[in-house]
């Protein structure tokens, strides 16, 4: 890529001030683009303009700021593809998946620009008003992973910006470069300051998360990074919400043809190549029909097509990065001790970081693949005999983002659905996120809410004010 792209600071777009660094293509291993480093002082100048800018912005018609998310989001639209193919390019989804994100950033910014915190009376009785406000709390830090670059920041800036605060966001160093021409378009549309962008390569994000000029943390990423960002929110008893990893299961009714059901149960496995936080991660299969959706299911994964998501066809890109890629690599090798794989189990022999899916059947439920978050395109699939068994199986997790439940039977699947105990179950369907529907994670996967009018709440500050007549003694 021949473009110089540049940070977002105070309005204007810049170099680096610490250099740059490569971005590499996970479809070659190679560095296709340098990405601007930020110094620390341009992470300092980036929350002063989030801070000088959030007054003014704070004071603006809900309306007018509404309405420049409407035009983020037609700026946007006019440039889908060309932001889809750098979001392939540097994440490595195929193209399909590229401009499935990008329509659902335009559903986010537009689902968002009519939304208001509007105060809402509690009290209004014998002269006693009690009413509640909603106040903007200031600059948000906004921090992002590499799986989906665009549509978690979309999550978090439509939310911030339409309830008047401003933001900083600091964008995995793997994939900056969708979040840098998206600082490009804002730029021109926003007032200077009130959205910046700087880019760094895992050094800043503690310092922005510590700033004392941050009013608020909006972190998706890993529980072990949430963990340490929490506990920075606290020295100083920062607003933060945390949406982390997940290890979801699929519960799969024993009154669905397992062919059909594994179609669907592996689309949830594999889709971005099985990095979503809400994949399926495991699945759990009644005994009288998991050998045939054992055999279905690697069926699907012999036929995928992985390549690099430019080329036309390709069902499954790479993996992100190399350090994730290791990661996958590990999970199966210990699988490979203790279960059977069916499908898949070796990295691809080229460049790039392609894991084609892989299916493991027969592991113990303390597999090290069943209890720990793969992140990637492997699927294990475990027996069960009985219903209460497989619901505390899937409980028994330190993860509590999502699941799924399939059954012909729906009062019966989602009586099930109701007794797993996470932020949010889909019954016959999967990854239904809507930015209408608040998402959570429950136990250590995540705090506070994101999208939905609870998620809008996350950016606000209650502020109640109760009133009564003054009494004469
Ligand atoms: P990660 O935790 O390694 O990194 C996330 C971000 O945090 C990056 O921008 C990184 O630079 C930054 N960071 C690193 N150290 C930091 C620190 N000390 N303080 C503040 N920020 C710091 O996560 P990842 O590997 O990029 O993403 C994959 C993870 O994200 C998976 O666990 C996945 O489940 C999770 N995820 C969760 C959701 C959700 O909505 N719950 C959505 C997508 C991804």
């Amino acid at each position: 890529m021949d473009k110089q792209m540049k940070l977002l600071v105070g309005g204007s777009l810049v170099d680096g001030g610490a250099g740059s660094f490569d971005v590499v293509n996970p479809a070659t291993g190679k560095a296709f683009a340098q990405c601007p480093k930020a110094s620390e002082a341009q992470l300092d100048e980036a929350v002063a303009a989030a801070k000088a800018a959030f007054p003014a912005w704070a004071a603006t018609d809900a309306d007018e700021r509404g309405a420049l998310l409407g035009r983020l989001a037609d700026a946007l639209e006019a440039r889908t593809a060309e932001f889809a193919s750098l979001l392939t390019m540097e994440q490595g989804k195929p193209t399909r998946q590229a401009m499935g994100e990008m329509i659902g950033c335009l559903f986010v910014l537009r689902a968002f620009m009519d939304k208001r915190a509007d105060p809402v009376t509690l009290r209004d009785k014998n002269g006693n008003t009690v009413t509640e406000h909603r106040t903007p709390l200031g600059v948000v830090a906004a921090i992002t992973p590499w799986n989906f670059p665009m549509i978690l920041l979309m999550q978090k800036l439509a939310p911030a910006l339409v309830t008047g605060n401003t933001m900083v966001l600091k964008p995995a160093p793997t994939t900056p470069l969708t979040s840098l021409l998206f600082a490009e378009l804002a730029s021109e549309i926003l007032p200077a300051g009130v959205f910046n962008v700087i880019c760094d390569e895992n050094e800043l994000g503690a310092k922005l998360t510590g700033h004392p000029d941050v009013a608020k943390i909006a972190f998706t990423g890993s529980t072990a990074t949430g963990k340490k960002v929490m506990a920075s929110a606290a020295a100083m008893v920062k607003r933060v919400t945390l949406e982390l990893g997940g290890n979801d299961a699929a519960i799969v009714l024993d009154d669905l043809d397992p062919k059909a059901v594994a179609r669907k149960v592996y689309e949830g496995a594999m889709a971005n190549a099985g990095q979503i936080c809400v994949a399926v991660k495991r699945a759990y299969v009644p005994a009288n029909m998991y050998d045939a959706f054992c055999e279905e299911v690697a069926r699907l994964a012999e036929e995928a097509i992985v390549d690099d998501g430019s080329k036309q066809g390709t069902t499954i890109g790479p993996i992100q990065n190399r350090q994730q890629f290791d990661r996958v690599k590990e999970l199966v090798e210990d699988a490979k001790l203790h279960g059977k794989v069916i499908a898949g189990g070796e990295p691809l022999d080229r460049d790039g970081y392609f894991m084609p899916p892989t299916i493991v059947r027969d592991l113990p439920d303390d597999a090290r693949l069943v209890r720990e978050e793969q992140f990637g395109p492997v699927l294990p699939i475990l027996k069960y005999d009985d219903i209460d068994e497989v619901i505390a199986r899937a409980n028994a997790s330190e993860y509590g983002l999502g699941g799924t439940v399939w059954g012909k039977d729906l009062d019966r699947a989602t009586e099930v659905a109701k007794k797993i105990d996470t932020g949010t179950v889909w019954v016959n369907q999967y990854l239904a996120i809507d930015p209408r529907i608040p998402f959570r994670g429950s136990k250590q996967s995540g705090l506070g809410t994101e999208l939905g009018d609870d998620g809008l709440k996350e950016y606000t500050q209650a502020h109640i004010v109760n009133a009564v007549p003054f009494a004469e003694a």
